[in-house]
């Protein structure tokens, strides 16, 4: 059965609120709050984007390289591997420029988390039951405590205790949560109690039940994420689908969408995900799917005026539509917004009609009506 554990029974609170529009419609769970860097995890804080670098610490400029991308993408942190000695010296170094919080992932060796805690590491992301005993969880516990540094918990299905996976007949739900408990409860009986917990399958529904169930027993903030999820359309549609379900039940304090892809695709996949459900602010595109009505090579004016969005951060509605039918309307909804019809468009500004330009010109001419709204 799964469990629970005094350092992480759910406290009585008020619930915290996050808005932004569209609103969203539930109210998030109230968690503890723990500190990554600048980032606050949890508590009410806006539901934090992290991604992982994909090469070798010892990699250093490339790692950097990455880390500066997915921040350009709008990531608030980041995760790393460091499975070796030299991977620590590396992320040392990383550690000095990376203009975001770090993370560092460690498995098996004590020795490699104490010294990234001491090379500035923001978190730690261990797994309580393969670093070595009790002893070492300790000595790992005091460096983190010792730096202010949280350490997140993470249970993947593919790596379930046997003794939990034979009680509990494989990794089923109930599994993965007691497995998450036994995690959370090594750490407590050290005196640690900053922690942040993940629950991973690579499947949505098994993810989505033992998120669930933890949730219910426990006030600690929950990372989100589809472990595995794939490559391409596929493990997008499935982060987005799992992620989607548990953030709009309010469950979910920091996110990381997996894609075999560079990890900045994650972190677009990520905000994408959280503009949707109305967690994160900015501008939203709405762009009509076009049908034989359109008139007009409409996908480049769309595409033109994503990429000038994205260096725009003010919450804003902009659309771009196909033709006189519709898009009028929906471009009168907007706070800008364009209607296409032959070789022309009519633009929009907060439902009035302001002038009509060729199409050529129509994205250019909507994020000059744009740049100067956020500028308000
Ligand atoms: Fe078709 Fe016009 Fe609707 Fe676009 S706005 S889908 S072109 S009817």
């Amino acid at each position: 059965m799964c469990s629970t554990s005094s350092s992480s029974i759910r406290r009585d609170k008020p619930h915290a609120t996050h808005s932004s529009p569209p609103p969203s419609r539930r109210t998030r769970r109230a968690t503890r709050a723990v500190k990554v860097g600048g980032v606050q995890i949890g508590d009410g804080a806006p539901v934090s984007v992290q991604s992982m670098t994909k090469c070798p610490t010892t990699a250093v400029n490339e790692v950097l390289a990455q880390i500066d991308a997915t921040r350009a993408a709008g990531a608030d942190l980041v995760r790393l591997a460091v499975p070796t000695a030299k991977a620590l010296t590396g992320f040392a170094e990383i550690k000095r420029r990376s203009p975001l919080p770090l993370v560092a992932d460690i498995h098996f060796d004590h020795r490699l988390a104490i010294g990234a805690a001491e090379a500035g590491a923001d978190k730690l992301r261990i797994n309580p039951g393969n670093i070595g005993g009790p002893d070492r969880l300790a000595a790992v516990a005091e460096a983190a405590r010792d730096r202010g540094i949280p350490i997140r918990v993470g249970v993947n299905a593919g790596s379930l205790e046997a003794d939990l996976a034979g009680a509990h007949g494989g990794p089923t739900p109930a599994a993965l949560c007691e497995s998450a408990f036994r995690s959370i409860g090594l750490l407590a009986e050290v005196g640690f109690h900053d922690v942040v917990v993940s629950i991973k399958a690579s499947d949505v529904t098994r993810t989505v039940e033992a998120n669930r169930l933890l949730a219910e027993r426990s006030d600690l903030p929950l990372h989100l994420g589809i472990t595995e999820a794939g490559f391409g359309l596929a493990g997008i549609v499935g982060s987005a689908a799992g992620l989607g379900i548990l953030l709009d039940e309010g469950i979910g304090d920091t996110i990381r969408v997996s894609l075999t892809e560079p990890p900045e695709r994650e972190v677009e996949v990520g905000i994408e995900v959280l503009k949707a459900l109305g967690l994160r602010g900015g501008p939203r595109l709405v762009s009509c799917p076009t049908c034989g009505r359109c008139k007009v090579d409409l996908r480049p004016v769309a595409e033109a005026v994503r990429e000038g969005l994205r260096a725009i951060t003010t919450d804003l509605t902009v659309a771009v539509m196909g033709c006189e039918v519709n898009g009028p309307g929906e471009a009168k909804e907007a706070d800008a917004g364009l209607a296409a019809g032959g070789g022309k468009a009519v633009l929009f500004l907060r439902g009035e009609k302001l002038h009509t330009v060729p199409i050529g010109r129509a994205a250019e001419a909507l994020l000059a009506e744009v740049r100067k709204l956020a500028e308000e």
